[in-house]
């Protein structure tokens, strides 16, 4: 089942992985969609102000000032597009639209705050929007710059002494006057609050993520399930049977070397071509000195316990034998030489990391640093297991010579040692 919990574990924390990447792009993509809709809707607002703006200014306001001995608000293109914005505000509480400038001639008007900064930025830079969010996130305002663009505006908020006589008893001639043509004198601002937009976005996000996290638990399952029953219990009936061919070596439990050269044969016989079969010879470092200096007892000892080691590193299907006095042998099916070569260097880790707790010669409990060196070879079809095992071999030889504690992965073209095992 060590296989299973790595495949758990694997496919766990790729799926993983991938969810927490759908989820960053989910919640990017709403939120620029959110932003959007919040312009958006401010735009809109803006632009059917402006239609009001023109409607009063082409078809209100000539006939007022005409057949009007009065002054007529509702010809001032501003007053009418905030009235007009008010009656739609009671329909959609909560929005605000203004028209407001630097120096109005109604105070009300008057720019106040942020209406303020982004007026300013307008006439430094001529940016044609602005944006900036309450203190409290809870709306949006947007601002649009108003331009003295015909020279009708000019007639009311040029000099006062061209204006009209009833707009000057209304407001005096002291504000509002004073405007030139091309100047940026005010902004059309609109505040919208954000908790709806932001309510509709959270929902978005939770049921998107809802519904991936529910696929990809159904993936999990599915992947899961397949992988077990097409690749993993296939290798493990496989690899049972291959264990049972296997009898064990009396002081290390692991295969004699008979079994594992068995099972090497049936790997590689017919039909193998497809699979890839794999070896690593492990040997340990300097065991001779290790017996002089421990004892024959101890040497067992550390014996049995490297193959334990090595047994709790490797797969379920693999195979270890005791190929001879301090030589293991593991038979890897299915496997290619590169991972063959990865678990080479985990197994060197897994004896020389720690060091093993023997009884010495004088009868105290010490701790000895073991090490092993390592030859890997990955069977070539045709090739016979006498000729893997002697390139694996030469591998381990070039382990021993490059300093021991080394892994060592056999070329194609491996030279053949002299004194290469004979299986
Ligand atoms: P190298 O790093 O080159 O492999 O050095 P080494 O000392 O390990 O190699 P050498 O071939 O010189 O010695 C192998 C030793 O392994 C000699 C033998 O006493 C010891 N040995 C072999 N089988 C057993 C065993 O079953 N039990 C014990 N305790 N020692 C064994
Ligand atoms: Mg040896
Ligand atoms: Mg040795």
């Amino acid at each position: 089942m060590r296989t299973l919990r790595r495949l758990d574990i694997v496919l766990f924390s790729g799926l993983t992985t991938v969810y927490a990447c759908m989820c960053v792009g989910f919640y990017l993509h709403l939120q620029s969609e959110y932003e959007r809709d919040l312009r958006d809707a401010a735009l809109r607002q803006m632009d059917v102000a402006q239609a009001v703006r023109q409607f009063t200014t082409e078809h209100v306001r000539e006939t007022l000032l005409k057949d009007a001995a009065e002054f007529h608000p509702a010809s001032v293109p501003s007053f009418a597009a905030n009235q007009t914005m008010q009656y739609l505000h009671t329909l959609h509480p909560g929005q605000l639209y203004r028209e407001v400038a630097l120096n109005p001639m109604n105070p009300k008007n008057r720019a106040t705050g942020w209406e303020v900064l982004a007026i300013d930025q307008f006439r430094k830079t001529r940016a044609s929007e602005f944006s900036a969010a309450t203190e409290d996130g809870r709306a949006m305002h947007f601002a649009r710059p108003i331009t003295v663009s015909s020279t009708s505006c000019l007639a009311c908020h040029g000099s006062p002494a061209l204006a009209p006589t009833n707009l000057l008893d209304r407001y005096g001639p002291v504000h509002g006057f004073g405007w030139q043509s091309g100047e940026v004198v005010g902004a059309q601002v609109v505040s919208i609050p954000t908790g709806p937009l932001q309510g509709r976005r959270n929902q978005h996000l939770t049921y998107y993520l809802g519904v991936s996290l529910l696929a990809f638990a159904a993936g999990f399952a599915a992947l899961r399930r397949g992988l077990r029953r097409r690749v993993l219990d296939p290798i493990q009936k496989a690899g049972n049977a291959w264990r049972k061919l296997a009898s064990e070596d009396a002081l290390t439990g692991a295969a004699s070397r008979r079994s594992v050269l068995d099972v090497l044969d049936l790997l590689t016989g017919p039909g193998a071509e497809e699979r890839a079969v794999s070896v690593i010879f492990v040997d340990l470092d300097n065991f001779k000195l290790i017996n002089d200096t421990h004892g024959h007892l101890a040497g067992d000892q550390i014996l049995r316990e490297v193959t334990q080691r090595i047994d709790a590193v490797v797969r379920e299907a693999d195979v270890i034998g005791r190929y001879g006095g301090e030589e293991l042998l593991v038979v890897l099916p299915a496997c290619k030489r590169k991972i063959a070569s990865a678990r080479a260097h985990a197994l060197r880790q897994a004896v020389a990391a720690t060091p093993f707790r023997v009884v010495g010669l004088d009868g105290v409990r010490r701790d000895v640093p073991v090490t092993a060196s390592f030859g890997v070879a990955e069977w070539l079809p045709g090739e016979s297991t006498n000729e893997l095992l002697a390139r694996a071999d030469a591998a381990l030889y070039r382990a021993k010579s490059s300093g021991r504690n080394a892994v060592k992965v056999a070329r194609q073209d491996e030279e053949l040692r002299t004194n290469a095992p004979m299986a």
